[in-house]
């Protein structure tokens, strides 16, 4: 007997029908013998409608109350869930996070979690229940109800897999794995077998949505085994099939030595960009510059800085595009005046394409191989930034496509064995 938890993404759960498929594939893991802890995401779209909602009523709704109302999505298809087991003859019980409970710290919207309480999950699965924990949800010290992010449920399945030492935890989504790049932009992408814990978090940060970096983080802290897979097969074949099938994040890295430089593309439109023209070059301005911004929790991404012969340079950096009008408000009115800037310039149709590879620490030339294939498709690099995997570039949004399908084929990441440069 082993304990797995399955968590099942927005379209898995998105109708009544599909919900029932869940069901029976919940019940077909119970009927095995296995403990089963299920964390579904709430309907397709359920999300965004909520929030829709609230930014009818106020261009900057309230956080706390934000996620009193985006919590609702997950806690309806929790019951639901639990409802279709019944029907099929499952004994199932759903529990918000506050009823777990999931402690996470105060930060609205963004909330980390900080331990999960695993007595009452265990006792109904001792009892032969199937445990339905409500995704993205958790509560703080105040008993406040908070939000882990948009993707977060997939945070939840992981922690909650942690807490309990689960011997699996599979997420359920609508592709059947991951993917060299999203499938739905360039459709030759391959699916990987394996990825290393190390890309996976990369290709994560970098913007693949597949996962929520959190999750991904939790895995890597509690070596929780991770498999994504697809929710849109037969819910009845085999357990055995289903475990050979999806992506399996590894934390083994030999068994990626055979495989290519770049492992996976990511890209992100999350992003937008600011420069300061003319702001002194003098010691503590990059402080004076980003000090503020951190104290205002805008999270900056990518900073370019160039010297200066004329003892003053441009310095740019990236923020997400929700933190945008903040960022440009904070530096018009007090960051830009205080550090002497002539000019501030916002740039919001910008974007990160990024190539990820374990591959790349042992290889020379990758990049250059990047910046190559940007330049034959006339496409202009604004800003780099690197590390020991992954080398990444802002470029027009307009270009991202492109920009993506263009690398995927320059690193013969369609093709069965990729490019070895
Ligand atoms: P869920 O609702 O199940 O959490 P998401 O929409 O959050 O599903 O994540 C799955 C989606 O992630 C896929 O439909 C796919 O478009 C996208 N995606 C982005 N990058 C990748 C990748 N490298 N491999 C697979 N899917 C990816
Ligand atoms: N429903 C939330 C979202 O849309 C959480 C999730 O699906 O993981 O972001
Ligand atoms: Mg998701």
């Amino acid at each position: 007997m082993s304990l797995i938890v399955q968590k099942y993404g927005g379209t898995s759960m998105g109708s009544v029908e599909r919900i029932q498929n869940v069901a029976r594939r919940v019940a077909k893991w119970h009927a095995a013998g296995h403990q089963v802890v299920v964390v579904p995401s709430a309907m397709s779209g359920e999300t965004n409608r909520l929030l829709g909602l609230a930014k009818e009523l106020s261009s900057q709704p309230d956080t706390r109350e934000l996620d009193m109302l985006a919590s609702t999505g997950e806690q309806a298809s929790s019951a639901l869930l639990a409802m279709a087991l019944m029907a099929q003859g499952v004994a199932a019980r759903s529990y918000t996070g506050w009823q777990v409970p999931v402690r996470t710290d105060s930060s609205y919207t963004r909330a980390r979690i900080r331990s999960i309480d695993d007595v009452r999950i265990r006792t109904d699965l001792d009892a032969g229940r199937v445990v339905v924990v409500t995704g993205f949800q958790g509560v703080d010290d105040e008993g406040n109800i908070t939000t882990l992010g948009r993707g977060g449920s997939d945070t939840s399945a992981v922690a909650v897999a942690a807490a309990m030492q689960a011997d699996e935890c599979l997420i359920f989504t609508d592709v059947d794995g991951v993917y060299t790049t999203d499938p739905r932009v360039v459709p030759e992408a391959r699916r990987l077998n394996v990825v290393s814990f190390e890309e996976m978090l990369e290709l994560a940060s970098l913007g693949s949505k597949v996962l929520q970096i959190r999750s991904v983080e939790f895995a890597g802290k509690f070596k929780v085994p991770v498999r994504v897979l697809s929710s849109l097969t037969d819910p009845l074949i085999s357990l055995e099939e289903e475990m050979a099938s999806g992506t399996l994040i590894t934390f083994e890295e030999d068994k990626k030595m055979e495989s290519a430089v770049v492992s996976g593309i990511a890209f992100s439109r999350d992003e937008a960009k600011i420069t300061l023209l003319s702001v002194p070059d003098t010691p503590g301005v990059a402080y004076s510059i980003l000090g503020p911004v951190a104290a205002a929790n805008i999270d900056v991404d990518t900073i370019v800085q160039n010297q200066s012969v004329r003892g003053t340079t441009d310095f740019s950096f990236t923020v997400n595009r929700n933190d945008f009008a903040r960022a440009l408000d904070l530096l018009k009115n007090q960051v830009g005046p205080a550090v002497g800037a002539a000019d501030i310039v916002p740039d919001e149709n910008v974007c990160k394409v990024s190539i990820v590879g374990i591959g790349m620490r042992s290889h020379v030339g990758v990049a250059s191989l990047m910046f190559r294939t940007l330049s034959e498709e006339g496409i202009n690099i604004q800003m780099i930034s690197t590390s020991e995997i992954k080398t990444s570039v802002i470029i027009n949004d307009k270009y991202m496509e492109l920009a993506v399908r263009a690398l995927h084929k320059a690193f013969g990441l369609d093709q069965e064995t990729p490019a070895v440069i």
